[in-house]
């Protein structure tokens, strides 16, 4: 065997995605010699063996075949039903194979054309296949091809426009001795031939600007397409992170780094999940619109941080370490009590306090040694926490009801806002101020004792 035919057959098998195809590929381009019908079939007779042996469970799972009941008719698509593929032998089978790939390029060649096609033959059967004289193994034993015959229109035309739309098994009969249809099939190398001797043909007329309307290779994602997934990276990325973490998800340590990891991921599918859209990871245009309006809708709740100021009778907590106005400790009891405010606050920013809603003050003090009260909530209050003061890093950053995103949002802080955080929880901070936590990973420290 020559190096060169042994290398050209060895690069077909490798490239090759089934056992069928490659013995394909190999039949149209090495094997054209064998001319006799005896010595083609005895070659396919041993490929069958082979295909039979060691290629059916693959092509079982790959080929997306469907069957029908033979004699019955099934709509397939606007113009074709399951009839018209049927085997054409009789008392030899009860099932026809069709693979939808053939149906939607019939259907397509139908609209084009608007004219009926015969199709002169579809699926046969092995057993039929075998007493018309069919070759072992043929496309049309696999209910992948058919024969056709446009109404009015010559089959070279045909062939023309099967090629132009990307069909890549092709067969041109066109002469008495041949007869007059075409052959089309679902294969995905090419392989276009003329007549029953079976001359391979490179084109038929048809490979001018083809709008590929059956790609069989993986579409190239196009660069501009504004679709944002996993793996991405750039400026729309970290521009969609900046809005997530507006929105309250995490998008990794690094915050809007402009890679699209499997943190922004999962940001991604949860914010989807919770605005009922396909949870796919996915950015496209409607997750996008989401992203907008829900940032827009929660920018109408911005609250501005520490806003110290309370009214008479509202309830407010002390934060830890607070003291009264002249400086003396506040006992730990009364710190850890709800309080009423019972005065307003002074020019010295102080306020007067009780631990009951009327009675004795329990004391004075200032201003910013409150927080707000929210009922039900349960600070567990560290007394060795040493306060500190935030600044927001993020553009916007949510204020939730507890420490973590399954928290509602009740609320806002904006890029350079200074807070007081009092505790600490799995990193969020309580504000001061009492309107509830803030993920610490978008601020930045700035100083203690808030
Ligand atoms: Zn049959
Ligand atoms: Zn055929």
């Amino acid at each position: 065997m020559k190096t060169s035919y042994k290398n050209s057959v060895y690069n077909i098998l490798i490239n090759a995605t089934t056992v069928q195809q490659a013995s394909d590929v190999v039949l149209m381009n090495f094997e054209r010699s064998a001319n006799a019908a005896a010595q083609k079939s005895k070659r396919a007779a041993m490929g069958q063996v082979y295909y039979d042996k060691y290629a059916k469970g693959v092509e079982n799972t790959t080929m997306a075949t469907n069957t029908y009941k033979k004699g019955q008719k099934t709509k397939l698509s606007e113009n074709f039903s399951s009839l018209e593929f049927d085997c054409h032998g009789s008392g030899c089978c009860s099932e026809t194979i069709i693979n939808p790939k053939l149906v939607e390029y019939v259907q397509k060649i139908r609209d084009h054309f608007g004219k009926s096609i015969t199709i002169t033959s579809g699926y046969r059967c092995p057993v039929h296949n075998k007493r018309i004289g069919g070759a072992t193994g043929s496309r049309h034993s696999k209910g992948d091809a058919a024969d056709i015959v446009v109404s009015g229109v010559t089959p070279k035309e045909v062939a023309k426009y099967a090629e132009s739309i990307g069909i890549k098994g092709i067969g041109l009969y066109e002469t008495n001795a041949d007869g007059h249809f075409t052959h089309v099939d679902t294969r995905d190398v090419k392989s276009f031939w003329y007549g029953q001797n079976e001359a391979k043909r490179t084109t038929f007329g048809g490979s001018t600007p083809a709008p590929d309307l059956f790609p069989t290779s993986t579409p190239q994602p196009s660069i501009n397409n504004n679709v944002l997934s996993i793996g991405d990276t750039g400026e729309d990325v970290r521009k969609l992170q900046e809005q997530l973490v507006k929105l309250g998800y995490n998008v990794g340590s690094k915050g809007p780094d402009g890679d699209f990891g499997s943190k922004t991921y999962a940001a991604v599918i949860d914010f989807q999940r919770k605005h009922n859209l396909k949870d796919d990871g996915i950015v496209g245009p409607l997750t996008e619109n989401a992203i907008k309006e829900a940032i827009k809708n929660m920018e109408q709740n911005v609250v501005t941080p520490d806003v110290e100021t309370f009214k008479i009778g509202e309830i407010a907590q002390l934060i830890p370490g607070a003291t009264y106005i002249d400086g003396k400790s506040i006992p730990t009891w009364i710190i850890n009590s709800k309080i009423y405010i019972r005065s307003e606050m002074q020019e010295n920013n102080s306020v007067a306090f009780s631990i009951s809603k009327t009675g004795p003050i329990t004391g004075v003090t200032n201003i910013s040694n409150l927080m707000k009260y929210i009922p039900g909530e349960n600070i567990e209050i560290d007394s060795n926490f040493e306060n500190y003061v935030i600044k927001v890093t993020a553009d916007i950053l949510n204020i939730r009801a507890g420490a973590g995103t399954n928290f509602k949002v009740i609320g806002q802080l904006r890029k350079f806002d200074l807070c007081t955080i009092i505790t600490e929880k799995n990193n969020w901070g309580k504000l001061k101020n009492g309107t509830g936590w803030i993920c610490l990973d978008y601020v930045q420290k700035i100083k203690k004792n808030g």
